[in-house]
């Protein structure tokens, strides 16, 4: 099997999507995603296969890369993690000089096949393929306008709107089409487009989604996080701009910028949880950033008779630092992760998901035993994994149990690009109250870092240029009528 005829295509002949033509029936999918590029380097695909290894966090559920050989485009998609679906044959049948790759995660069951990425078309220009991080939120209305000219659609994802709004303009050159997409197009994108010889990477323009340059042996190389750069051995250079269409041909690059936001919008939400924390994103180590926030949060929600303060690991593992530090209460690990299970947030159904947590975290006795422990994770979404935590750091004999979260309560869903629940599954959403969350959490206390508080560590106090939409309410881009956030609510 070649990978052009490989299992995207036979799960594209399986899938059974079907479309009723009515435009309240349209519900686009969200992801969670990472985007990977490289132009004019011949190890293109061993190179965009390592670079989605390191992206692997941003999304666990298909990973899929095509290339560009110079006269043919090659296409390989599967479900699985990245380790797991390229082998050397794989590889060896993805030719060229020139990668694009992508990692995903979303809800979507049993069509999922059907909606990894790079998604691809011909088109009049040749073939194109495109990947996509982010959300776009009038993809309902714009895949409706499109359905009504003719165009046919073969998955539910936001993504393949974008494609067919670029292929169905007629300007000659890539870029231009790119620029009409970005016209109509609104919301969260970060993109990376394979073309003929030519390789465009976009960031929407209020720049919600992180996308870096770097250099390889003078190959351009496109990532949405700088660990991408880091294990190929590129030169990180900057970031994509906000709004920005970077082209890449074998002439060099040039930039245009065809449209503007009335401001940026970084996902605050990237430093907080989602990106590596020895990234660079938005300009600034995420470690580093983290860090800082357990250190303002040690400030905020102090617990003077602290004992130890145990990460819940990985995610919380560098506020912890910052808050033992701040506080001067000794920093120990409390919690073992398994490194043999995903995260448990993604298993879809409730039942699952309260025994994952004991999959992937387990107690030790030793650190925490006749101590008032300070347990530091970066956030609470439904608080399943929190009431665990809890629950196991007592059955090891803590005195106190003291929740901190170094991010500000989740209240809204996200429209652009990190899969959250419905809002009535948000504990803090439901619960307006820290001591009822305790309650709830059984925890003796829970504190968060405040908003403001949050804002001094990213950008002096300001708040400008973030998006903090899930903590705040307050949506930069505001879906169309009738947009759901959510793909969980079908399953819970
Ligand atoms: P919950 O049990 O629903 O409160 O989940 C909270 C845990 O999920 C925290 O440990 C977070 O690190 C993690 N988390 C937060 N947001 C996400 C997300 N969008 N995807 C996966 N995990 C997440």
């Amino acid at each position: 099997m070649t990978p052009e005829q490989g299992p995207a295509f036979a799960g594209a002949r399986t899938g059974n999507h079907s479309y009723s033509y009515k435009r309240s029936s349209l519900k686009s999918i969200h992801d969670e995603c990472g985007v990977f590029g490289i132009f004019g380097h011949e190890g293109a695909s061993t190179l965009a296969y390592l670079g989605l290894h390191s992206l692997q966090h941003r999304g666990q559920e298909s990973a899929g890369i095509a290339t560009w050989d110079g006269r043919k485009m090659f296409l390989y998609r599967q479900m699985g993690l990245v380790g797991d679906i390229f082998s050397h044959e794989v590889l060896a049948g993805l030719p060229g000089d020139c990668a694009v790759g992508h990692v995903r995660y979303s809800t979507a069951g049993s069509s999922s096949l059907l909606n990894a990425q790079p998604i691809n078309c011909q088109y009049a220009g040749g073939d194109l393929a495109l990947c996509h991080n982010g959300n776009i939120v009038n993809a309902n209305t714009l895949k409706w306008e499109l359905m009504n000219r003719g165009h046919l659609f073969q998955c539910s994802s936001d993504s393949e709107v974008l494609l067919q709004l670029v292929a169905a303009h007629t300007a000659p050159r890539l870029h231009d089409r790119v620029a009409a997409m970005m016209e109509s197009a609104r919301g969260a994108y970060s993109l990376v487009l394979l073309g003929r010889d030519e390789m465009v990477a976009v960031r929407d323009p209020y720049g919600f989604r992180p996308l870096v340059v770097g250099n390889l042996k003078g190959a351009t190389v496109v990532a949405s996080e700088t660990t991408a750069l880091s294990l190929i051995g590129a030169t990180y250079e900057r970031e994509v701009e906000p709004g920005e269409i970077l082209v890449v041909t074998r002439g060099g690059r040039e930039s245009h910028f065809p449209v503007r936001a009335p401001r940026l919008a970084q996902c605050v939400f990237e430093h907080i949880y989602f990106a590596r924390p020895d990234s660079i994103v938005f300009g600034r180590q995420v470690y580093e950033v983290r860090s800082l926030f357990g250190r303002q949060l040690a400030r905020e929600a102090p617990v003077p008779n602290g004992d130890v303060v145990i990460p819940v690991p990985d995610s919380g593992t560098s506020a912890a630092n910052g808050f033992s530090k701040e506080s001067g209460i000794p920093f120990d690990m409390g919690l073992i992760r398994s490194h043999y299970v995903g995260r448990t947030f993604i298993e879809p159904e409730q039942k699952i998901r309260h025994f994952g947590v004991k999959l992937k975290l387990a107690a030790v006795e030793a650190t925490i035993r006749n101590r008032v422990v300070v347990v530091v994770d970066d956030s609470i979404v439904r608080g399943t994994t929190s009431a665990k935590i809890v629950q196991m750091v007592r059955d090891k004999g803590a005195r106190e149990v003291h929740l901190r979260i170094s991010s500000p309560p989740t209240r809204w869903p996200c429209y652009y690009g990190i899969d959250t629940p419905c809002r009535e599954e948000l504990i803090a959403a439901r619960l307006h109250d820290n001591r009822l969350i305790a309650r709830e959490l059984t925890a003796d206390s829970v504190g968060y870092l405040s908003i403001e508080g949050m804002h001094r560590v990213v950008s002096q106090g300001s708040g400008n240029g973030w998006c903090d939409a899930c903590f705040s309410g307050r949506y930069p881009v505001p879906p169309e009528a009738g947009y759901s956030s959510h793909t969980r609510e079908a399953k819970s």
